[in-house]
């Protein structure tokens, strides 16, 4: 019987490998033994007042303690909400009282100063437990209420599809993260999806590099592949001095991750003999044409850039596997998903026609919560979900993202799309890396600002590049400031925030 729940979406008696923890020496942890933990973790839940619907904030950074401690908080019924473990206390604060946790899970030992953070943004008011795994079961060490948490058989509950499992919060693009609740139901939809997409199967092994705090890592970079039978290698956190070697000796044969990390493994690549990668997935934001090639080039691996959102738990749509065609600059098809380019009235356009990106399934959220306006706005009448971006559908139906609706550039009611002119700027062979956005103007209300960072030992001004972009682009497109920078400002998912970049550079001298 297909799962209807995250309870039995994973083979429970298998002897086979389903996490590896690439510490020396490494560990190798069972289905079987994941399983155990996971029950033995949800015992202790259960004693600690955790029960149907509760919120368990996981303040943990990418590690076998998450991992249990995650599934055990879905199996009990609980609302499971991964932090960010390097917040500040305003921020646990902030997100912990959000969803009236009834427990935080934190860290212990090397990490205790966000442990420290996390109780004192509680002022003692939810039970914080701190976890560890001490090579035998994940140990939950209840400090604040004096006593350890014990076992409890008695409220032990069973999880329902249309449950909260996750509550995550968007990156926060476009103004304030929204608080997004996912169903059960939401999320095995987009593990099958993912799995039907790229083929997984118990032979797969992947590299985990993306935080689980977000949909890309925890859905993408665990669930899936482990629904799929197969092994995941999680390192607490992305190193690119680690990556190959880890990646090597576990015999990891894809991974998946956003395009800065992309472009740093360029930059490090593997040793010879180069591993042998069935195929590498980019996916949160737009992986530009050259890279994609670069990528494919140096890796000997087709590369397929997905779309994905947290209000649909993850993917929309990918590029599929070879044979089928992947096209760069095109986020691809949608799989187990309807995907329409609708109009401000919700009426689908003609093909290859601009508007905004709408969708519908099972994988997407019910709605924001605490959020009526947002909810009133992002559903059409036809209960597809408006994702805010703009984008057009080729002949073959793949998808080709054009901008953010709110982060368009209306120049005097002319738009343009921040990220054409970032793919242009970054074919320039003295850039690294080119972010526009739009700048307030007295004429013409808004126009085009960029922001560049340099390659080393490059040579690079302002009048140069315009003459070098007027052969390329419109000249309404041309930046009417360029800004050069050491660093581009990014989100901790290597996201970036056109606002935020827009802010950082008008702080420093054009
Ligand atoms: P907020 O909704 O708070 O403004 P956010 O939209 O960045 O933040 P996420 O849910 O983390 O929060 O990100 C989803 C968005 O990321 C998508 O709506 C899209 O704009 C962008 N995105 C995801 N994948 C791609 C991709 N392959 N190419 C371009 N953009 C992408
Ligand atoms: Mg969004």
């Amino acid at each position: 019987m297909a799962p209807t729940t995250l309870e039995n979406a994973f083979s429970e008696d298998s002897s086979s490998t389903a996490i590896i923890v690439p510490s020396k020496p490494p560990l190798y942890i069972s289905y079987q033994r994941l399983t155990a933990d996971v029950k033995a973790f949800q015992q202790q839940l259960a004693a600690l007042g955790v029960t149907a619907q509760s919120a368990v904030s996981i303040a943990l950074p990418n590690s076998y303690e998450f991992i249990v401690s995650f599934i055990a908080a879905s199996w009990q019924r609980a609302i499971a909400a991964p932090l960010n473990p390097a917040y500040k206390q305003s921020e646990f604060e902030f997100y912990i009282d959000d969803l009236s946790s009834a427990v935080a899970l934190v860290p212990k030992g090397a990490f205790s100063q966000d442990a420290a953070s996390v109780r004192a943004a509680r002022k003692y008011k939810a039970a914080i437990a701190e976890c560890f795994y001490n090579g035998k079961e994940v140990v939950l060490d209840v400090r604040e209420n004096g006593k350890l948490a014990g076992e409890s058989n008695k409220n032990v509950q069973s999880a329902q599809p249309d449950d909260i499992a996750l509550v995550l919060h968007t990156s926060g693009t476009t103004g304030r993260p929204k608080a997004v609740p996912l169903t059960h139901r939401n999320l095995l939809r987009t593990m099958k999806n993912i799995q039907a997409t790229y083929q997984l199967s118990p032979k797969d092994r992947t590299m985990l590099v993306m935080p689980l705090f977000h949909v890309h890592g925890l859905l993408a970079g665990f669930l899936a592949p482990l629904a799929s039978g197969g092994s995941v290698i999680v390192p607490l956190k992305f190193s690119a001095s680690e990556f190959w070697g880890d990646f090597i000796e576990h015999k990891a044969n894809w991974f998946t991750a956003v395009p800065t990390i992309h472009v740093i493994l360029l930059k490090n690549p593997p040793p010879n003999p180069k591993p042998r990668i069935r195929f590498i997935r980019s996916c949160s934001s737009p992986l530009s044409p050259k890279v994609f090639h670069e990528l494919e080039k140096a890796f000997n691996a087709p590369v397929l850039e997905a779309y994905a959102m947290t209000e649909a738990a993850h993917q929309m749509t990918s590029n599929p596997l070879p044979p089928r065609k992947r096209i760069p600059g095109s986020v691809g098809i949608g799989q187990g998903v309807e995907i329409k380019i609708l109009d401000q009235e919700g009426n689908e356009v003609a093909q290859g026609e601009e508007a905004e990106i709408c969708i519908r399934g099972e994988n997407v959220t019910k709605g924001y919560l605490n959020n009526p306006a947002a909810n009133a706005s992002s559903f059409t009448k036809d209960g597809f979900f408006r994702t805010g971006d703009q984008g057009k559908k080729d002949p073959d139906d793949y998808v080709i993202i054009t901008g953010r609706i709110k982060e368009l550039i209306n120049k005097g009611g002319e738009k343009i799309s921040p990220i054409e002119l970032d793919n242009v700027i970054a074919q320039h062979l003295a850039v690294s890396e080119a972010v526009s956005f739009a700048l307030d103007d007295e004429i013409y209300g808004q126009d085009v600002g960029v922001a560049v960072v340099v390659k080393d030992g490059q040579k690079l001004n302002a009048e140069a590049l315009k003459t070098w972009m007027g052969e390329r682009v419109a000249k309404f497109k041309l930046p009417k400031q360029v800004f050069f920078t050491d660093t581009m400002p990014k989100t901790a998912t290597g996201k970036i925030q056109r606002r935020l970049v827009a802010e950082a550079m008008l702080k420093k001298e054009p």
